[in-house]
């Protein structure tokens, strides 16, 4: 019979390190020890005073363009650095771990860029894309609208050619950086053939200066205070027939696609928010004094945080084995969808627990806890919501 070892708190260590980089591909390693260095030096620091003032932190992201870590999954030949999808996961892991707020800034200076050089003309990405990539301009994506969010065949915002313009309009709501960006990239209508509900939108590159378009921050928010939505208002906007992305009708696959890779990013969201949450639950609870104690010698404590880094391995095993899956192009849709919710939804866990393990401090403002607990509330909603995820997970299930 083998007694139980029973480990002496000494023995326990005080901080720790959950993003380690064994999970990640070799090549992915320079990037992720850059990022490390970026948000140590940029992000943490300043993360609670860009949450508290809710301002957009415009010198942390002109550092971060400076350092070569913004917009680099453009690819070298239009300015950046071509990183593939599991070096933007390993830099996301890292920034939101750092903070979610001012990490949504950083990576929505780009958004969208990918369906230019995926699907768009040399010309369009060496007008848009290469300044973008050299830190000089930024972009946005326009899907959701204000009476239409997870209902991507049903977005009303319509595209009719006239000539050799196309004329917008209608409204996009949540469009990050709808009023900072230079251009958008937008999805709208064009056709109403309800036999292909999947074939009636279309992708434009919308310079934000254009006549007809008209953009207002949303009201503040509860969490990632660091990043800003738009309402936007298209009103006899008129682009020219050039700035239609790939062709009349793809636009919904063109977002199918663009979403597979995104999840893989929102669930390193998830990742990196869950590595803040446990890493300052770990450090309060062999911190903290009750009962003639640390309260990390209550063994209902240590289950606790056990069971977040259980839940956190898990989520990250299944995420990093869904980056790969995505980057092969095997069932694509299913391993996004899986690995965003159960990043994203194991986040809301372990911030939900980690609150409690604070007791009350864990309410006061100036807490990272509270911080990390309130942001972890937004990766289960954008980019699909979770029931979206589960449709496709069901759906698309081998
Ligand atoms: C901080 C932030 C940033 C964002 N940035 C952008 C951006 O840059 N560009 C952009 O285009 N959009 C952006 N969004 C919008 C985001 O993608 C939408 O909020 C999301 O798709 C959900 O849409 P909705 O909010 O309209 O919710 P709705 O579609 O109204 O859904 C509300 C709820 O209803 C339930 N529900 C809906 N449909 C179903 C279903 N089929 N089955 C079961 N339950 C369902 C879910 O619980 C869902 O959460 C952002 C959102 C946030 C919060």
């Amino acid at each position: 019979m083998f007694a139980p070892v029973y480990f002496h708190r000494a023995t326990v260590p005080r901080g720790m390190e959950l993003l380690d980089d064994s999970i990640v591909p070799e090549h992915a390693r320079d990037v992720k020890a850059e990022a490390r260095e970026f948000a140590h030096e940029h992000i943490e620091p300043n993360a609670q005073k860009y949450f508290q003032s809710g301002e957009y932190p415009e010198e942390i992201l002109a550092a971060g363009q400076e350092s070569n870590l913004v917009a680099q999954d453009i690819p070298e030949r239009w300015g950046g650095r071509g990183l593939d999808l599991a070096q933007l996961l390993a830099m996301t892991e890292e920034f939101y771990r750092a903070d979610a707020g001012i990490a949504l800034t950083l990576q929505l200076a780009s958004f969208g860029c990918e369906i230019t050089y995926e699907h768009g003309t040399d010309d369009q990405c060496e007008e848009y894309l290469r300044p973008v990539a050299e830190g000089e301009q930024r972009s946005g994506l326009a899907v959701s609208e204000p009476e239409t969010g997870s209902d991507l065949s049903g977005m009303q915002t319509r595209a009719e050619k006239d000539g050799d313009e196309w004329v917008i309009d209608g409204e996009k709501y949540w469009i990050g950086n709808g009023v900072e960006a230079d251009w958008i990239t937008l999805y709208a209508r064009t056709g109403d053939d309800e036999e292909n509900p999947y074939g009636n939108h279309s992708m434009f590159i919308v310079p934000t200066d254009t006549d007809g378009y008209e953009a207002e921050h949303i009201p503040e928010k509860m969490a990632m205070r660091a990043s800003k939505q738009a309402h936007i208002e298209f009103d006899d906007c008129r682009i020219p027939e050039e700035n239609l992305i790939g062709e009349i009708g793809d636009g919904f696959l063109m977002l199918a696609d663009f979403f597979n890779h995104g999840r893989i990013a929102v669930a390193g969201h998830g990742l990196g928010i869950a590595a803040a949450a446990i890493e300052e639950t770990w450090t309060f609870t062999h911190d903290r004094e009750e009962f003639g104690r640390t309260i990390s010698d209550f063994q209902a404590v240590q289950h606790g945080l056990a069971d977040m880094i259980l839940e956190f391995e898990s989520a990250r095993a299944l995420t990093w084995r869904g980056c790969q899956k995505v980057a092969n192009g095997e069932n694509a849709g299913y391993w996004a969808a899986m690995a965003k919710t159960k990043a994203t939804e194991m986040a809301v866990d372990v911030s939900e627990r980690g609150m409690q393990f604070h007791g009350g401090r864990s309410i006061l403002d100036e807490r990272r806890i509270a911080r990390v607990y309130r942001d972890a509330r937004i990766p289960v909603i954008y980019e699909g919501a979770n029931e979206i995820q589960r449709n496709l997970i069901y759906g698309q299930a081998p």
